[in-house]
């Protein structure tokens, strides 16, 4: 299956305006942008360039000895600017969460699953590593989309395509802390 870069931009761009999803594998970079087709895509990308020199790390802000004053600031500009690329990319007003700023979309749903999805199956699942921030994630949409979340298990799905992708090759993952892999010796 061959994706466009274009068809990889736009979905860069969805991914901003949706609550963090699982971490991405290394290695993986995000494209660079293209200087053509930016026309119809302008507002996308000002919206998320806005984004992206506004975001900063809670850990930077501490080290800039920031004012409490300055974070709930600071926070409130990446809500409205999420809140831009969420109108930008075409989401309803009822699609947007209004304290965040995040897509609350099934689009945006079905991207945070299938991100978490991807990643137990290529390297299995650590409760001591991954279980807060599945809860975290997981929470956001409890509390915002909370039939979309019924019966969804991510974490079930996540093992089914883990154990489907490592059975063939006779042999645990190569991951120590994969909670699956961990306590046997062979495959089951
Ligand atoms: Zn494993």
């Amino acid at each position: 299956m061959q994706r466009t870069l274009a068809g990889r931009q736009t979905d860069v761009l969805f991914d901003l305006s949706d609550y963090p999803q699982a971490p991405a594998r290394p290695g993986e970079a995000a494209p660079l942008p293209e200087q053509q087709q930016q026309d119809d895509r302008k507002p996308r990308y000002e919206a998320a360039s806005r984004i992206k020199r506004l975001a900063m790390s809670h850990h930077e802000q501490q080290a800039m000895g920031w004012t409490p004053e300055q974070v709930a600031d600071h926070r409130t500009s990446m809500a409205d600017a999420r809140i831009a690329l969420c109108i930008a990319i075409g989401n309803t007003v009822n699609d947007i969460d209004p304290a965040s700023g995040y897509s609350t979309s099934r689009t945006s749903y079905d991207n945070a699953r299938n991100s978490w999805i991807r990643l137990i199956k290529s390297h299995g699942f650590s409760a001591m590593y991954e279980q807060a921030p599945l809860t975290q994630a997981r929470a956001f949409w409890a509390e915002r989309r909370p039939q979309y979340l019924a019966g969804d298990d991510w974490l079930a799905a996540g093992l089914v395509a883990h154990r489907a992708y490592w059975l063939p090759l006779g042999r645990p993952c190569n991951r120590p802390t994969c909670d699956e892999h961990a306590t046997t010796e062979g495959v089951r």
